[in-house]
């Protein structure tokens, strides 16, 4: 189904009480989805398995069930007005059936796009927008026909990665049957490596008329290929470059006629050149900043796209840096037991606004919440968040 509406806020439904927004997946980003839905005043259901999932903990509603499951996505149809999605890897086929009984955005088509590192690559070349080199292995035969060029190079699963995992350095054309073999002989992209010289993300809310809005550029740091820090402003970012990720972030979500937020995650090479990495159909925790920095948060965005109200520009009203605080936090030198770190040291600093996701165990990797720290300039705001990763004991960045 298209999406009709808007969905006013506070509007009743068929059975009289206020709208009901739903999302695929209970993570923290649904989580946070639910918590932008229920402050606009509407009813939330969230569809996840996990009996103690962080969405599913706060929502109205929690459909306890797999993503493919007939019974569960029928009871979201029945009591959602529309339903978005918060975990990329949700099967396509099942947002699709979905959408046969209620509207549902992104669409099936966008979301596969987005799941699936060949198809993504196919996208940006649709969409003119640069990204690495890159050769699909599907086969046995595909390691032989390996262009030299592409190494040193990242074998990377063409689907289900994240926060680096399902990724294999490969240095020598000998290392790629070994890498292939450890990433289980499936469908895999490999990338040349790049020399960055820094990572960027831009976040873009699309209408279903077309019309899109962009939260400002993102600089992002891994470690361990997993994202560590967030600072918005990007420190001493080009003007024109920065207006180029935002262009490019709106061509690939009109190209694929995007309804919701969308993050587009881009490289910037050591000759200042921008390529695209990778899509996120979805909020991105690199955009958790805005809720403390912004008149609008990424997840104000993705309910506003779903309800069908209208997006306005976001405006950034503090400069941010966010850390994100996983498990290992809880794990200090030598530490047999997990031990909450000190909250109450971090929450006497200017400007710092502590989230967690509610997730009872914390373990080492694992995104238990995050810290964004809001000051006046993008000085002021490093200084806080340096003091910040000081006291937790995070690396300097
Ligand atoms: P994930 O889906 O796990 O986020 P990414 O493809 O974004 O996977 O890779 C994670 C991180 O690894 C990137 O943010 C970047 O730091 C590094 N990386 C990935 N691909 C490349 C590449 N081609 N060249 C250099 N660094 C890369
Ligand atoms: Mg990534």
């Amino acid at each position: 189904m298209t999406l009709p509406g808007p969905f006013l806020p506070g509007a009743p439904d068929a059975d009289g009480l206020p709208a009901m927004l739903g999302v695929m997946g209970g993570g923290q980003l649904g989580r946070m989805f639910v918590h932008a839905a229920q402050a606009l005043g509407y009813r939330s259901a969230v569809l996840d398995a996990d009996a103690d999932s962080p969405a599913g903990r706060v929502s109205h509603l929690h459909v306890r069930s797999g993503y493919q499951d007939a019974a569960g996505l029928a009871e979201m149809a029945r009591h959602c007005v529309a339903v978005t999605t918060e975990f990329e890897n949700v099967p396509a086929p099942a947002l699709r059936r979905l959408a046969e009984s209620c509207p549902v955005a992104p669409a099936a088509d966008a979301v596969e796009i987005c799941q699936q590192r060949a198809a993504e690559k196919r996208h940006f070349a649709r969409s003119a927008i640069p990204c690495a080199p890159f050769a699909v292995i599907e086969a046995e035969a595909d390691l032989a026909g390996v262009d030299a060029g592409l190494l040193p190079g990242i074998l990377k699963t063409a689907q289900l990665g994240y926060d680096g995992k399902g990724q294999v350095a490969v240095t020598t054309m000998a290392d790629l049957a070994p890498a292939w073999a450890a990433l289980g002989r499936t469908a895999c992209v490999l990338e040349k490596r790049l020399a960055l010289q820094r990572e960027l993300s831009v976040i873009v809310a699309r209408g279903r008329d077309g019309a899109w809005v962009h939260l400002p550029v993102q600089q992002n740091l891994h470690r361990d290929g997993i994202l560590a820090v967030t600072q918005v402003p990007a420190p001493d970012i080009d003007a024109a470059l920065a207006r180029q990720a935002v262009a490019h972030a709106g061509a690939l979500a009109a190209s694929m006629d995007y309804v919701g937020v969308l993050c587009v995650e881009f490289f910037v090479l050591e000759d200042g050149s921008l390529v695209a990495n990778e899509m996120a159909p979805r909020p991105h925790n690199s955009g958790h900043y805005s809720i403390d920095a912004c008149d609008v948060s990424q997840f104000g965005l993705q309910v506003r796209c779903l309800a069908g109200l209208p997006l306005v520009a976001p405006r950034q009203h503090s400069a941010a840096v966010m850390l994100n605080l996983l498990g290992d936090l809880w794990f200090g030198p030598g530490a047999t037991a997990p031990g909450v770190p000190d909250w109450a040291a971090v929450l006497a600093l200017p400007g710092t606004h502590l989230h967690l996701y509610g997730k009872a165990e914390p373990r080492v990797g694992r995104k238990m919440g995050h810290l964004t720290v809001t000051a006046a300039d993008a000085a002021g705001a490093r200084r806080v968040a340096r003091q910040a990763a000081a006291l937790l004991g995070l690396p300097a960045f």
